[in-house]
C-alpha cells in the first residue's frame, strides 16, 4: 500500500505544483450559500451541473474518505497580447475537449491511485477552490479567486483539481481565510467593470464578463456594452489589477507555443467572419461553452470588442459583416460598434445601412448615427 508521502511524489511528477488533502465532509456553508442565492446560480443548474449535491462528496461517491487536490497552474507560460487581451487566460491552454494535456496527466495520476488500490473520482461540480483552502493550500481573494500558497508567486494563476478517493489519508490544517493585505484598499472591487463583485468574497456571476460573454441573453444591454471592453470570452481584469498576483505578472516568462500557434485563427476579424466549419474546427476544441449554434453570441462579442477598440481599421470588416449576417443581435452590434469608431466613414455607412432596416437593427443604426 502506498503511504502519503508516495502520492505527493506522484502529484509532482505528473507535473501538479502542489497537492494537498482534505476530509470528504460536506461543504455546508455553500450548500447553505447556494440555497440562499439559487437564482445568481440557476444557470448552472440549467446546464446540468448540479452545485448542491457537489457541496457533498459522499453523495457522489459514496465511499469517499479524502479529498486530493492538485494545484494545476494555468499560466506558466505568457500568452501572446493579441490573445490575453480579449480571452480569458484560464481558456487559452484549455484541453478538456481535446484531452491531449491536463487530462493525461490527471489520468495518470488516478491510474497510480488505482494500481494501488485507490478509487478515485474528479467530479466538475464539487467547489474545488474551498477544497483547495480546506486543505491549506491557499487562501481567497475578495475577488473570490484562490490565491496559492506555493506557486504562481502565492498568485491566483491556478486551478485546483478535487479528487475524492475511497482511502483515509491525513488532512492539512484549513486556510479559510481571506489573504488580502489591509492596504490594498479592495481594488478588485473597485475595478470590476460591471460591478459583479458585491463584497468581500461576494460575487453575482451573472453581472460577471466571463458570464455575460459566454451565457449573456440577447443583445448586450447598452449599458454593459463599454464596461465589457475588448473581452470577447472569460475576463481576467480582477486578476490582472491584484497586487497579490503583481509578482508573477512581472515575470519574464517563456511563450506558450502551442496557444501561440493558433493567434492567427483567433484574430478578431477571422473571428468576425468565421462560418460553422471554421469555429467548428478551430474554435470549438478550445473554448466550447457555446456551441455553434451560439455563433451570433461570438459575433456580437467580436463587434462589441471591435467597437471598443475605437479602431478604425476594423471599420471595413463590420461594414462587410453586416452586409453578410443576418441575426439582429449581431447586426444590432455591428451598428453600435461602427458608432462607436465614429468618424465621417461611419456616419456615411451608418446613413446608407439604415435603408428598409427596421425594428432593433433600425434602432441600433439610429443611435450609432447619433453617438458617431
Ligand atoms: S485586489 Fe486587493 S482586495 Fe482584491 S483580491 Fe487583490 S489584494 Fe485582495
Ligand atoms: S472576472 Fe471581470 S467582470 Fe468578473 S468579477 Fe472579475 S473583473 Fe469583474
Amino acid at each position: 500500500m502506498i503511504n502519503k508521502n508516495d502520492i505527493i511524489e506522484k502529484a509532482y511528477e505528473c507535473g501538479f505544483g502542489d497537492i494537498g488533502f482534505t476530509t470528504a465532509d460536506s461543504f455546508d456553508s455553500q450548500r447553505e450559500l447556494l440555497q440562499k442565492r439559487q437564482k445568481e446560480y440557476e444557470w448552472a443548474f440549467k446546464m446540468g451541473l448540479d452545485l448542491i449535491a457537489g457541496t457533498d462528496p459522499k453523495q457522489i461517491f459514496p465511499e469517499a474518505k479524502t479529498i486530493i487536490v492538485l494545484m494545476e497552474v494555468y499560466f506558466k507560460e505568457t500568452y501572446p497580447s493579441s490573445m490575453e487581451n480579449y480571452f480569458g487566460r484560464c481558456y487559452l491552454d484549455d484541453d478538456r475537449i481535446i484531452k491531449d494535456r491536463l487530462s493525461k496527466r490527471v489520468k495518470a495520476f488516478r491510474s497510480f491511485l488505482k494500481e494501488h488500490g485507490i478509487n478515485s473520482k474528479v467530479p466538475f461540480n464539487l467547489p474545488h477552490r474551498l477544497a483547495a483552502a480546506r486543505a491549506g493550500m491557499g487562501t481567497f481573494g475578495k475577488n473570490c479567486l484562490f490565491y496559492s500558497n506555493k506557486v504562481v508567486s502565492q498568485g491566483s494563476w491556478v486551478l485546483p483539481i478535487a479528487v475524492i478517493v475511497d482511502h483515509e489519508f491525513s488532512p492539512g490544517d484549513p486556510t479559510l481565510e481571506v489573504g488580502c493585505p489591509d492596504w490594498c484598499k479592495s481594488t478588485c472591487l473597485i475595478a470590476c467593470p460591471t460591478g459583479a463583485l458585491k463584497g468581500s468574497c461576494k460575487i453575482d456571476p451573472t453581472q460577471c464578463i466571463s458570464f455575460l460573454t459566454y451565457y449573456g441573453k440577447g443583445i448586450t444591454p447598452m449599458a454593459l456594452r463599454e464596461p465589457m471592453g475588448l473581452w470577447v470570452y472569460g475576463c481576467d481584469h480582477c486578476q490582472n489589477v491584484c497586487p497579490r498576483n503583481a509578482p508573477w505578472l512581472a515575470k519574464e516568462l517563456p511563450i506558450n507555443k502551442k496557444v501561440a500557434a493558433m493567434a492567427e485563427d483567433f484574430k478578431l476579424n477571422k473571428l468576425l467572419h468565421m462560418d460553422k466549419a471554421y469555429f467548428n474546427s478551430r474554435i470549438w476544441p478550445h473554448m466550447f461553452y457555446m456551441s455553434d449554434k451560439d455563433l451570433w453570441r461570438w459575433k456580437m462579442n467580436i463587434a462589441r470588442a471591435m467597437g471598443n477598440s475605437r479602431d478604425d481599421a476594423y471599420f471595413p470588416d463590420l461594414l462587410t459583416a453586416f452586409q453578410n449576417n443576418e441575426d439582429e443581435r449581431v447586426l444590432g452590434m455591428m451598428a453600435w460598434a461602427m458608432g462607436r469608431i465614429g468618424g465621417a466613414k461611419a456616419k456615411k455607412a451608418l446613413s446608407d445601412l439604415l435603408h428598409g432596416r427596421e425594428g432593433l437593427v433600425r434602432e441600433e443604426i439610429l443611435f450609432a448615427l447619433e453617438k458617431s
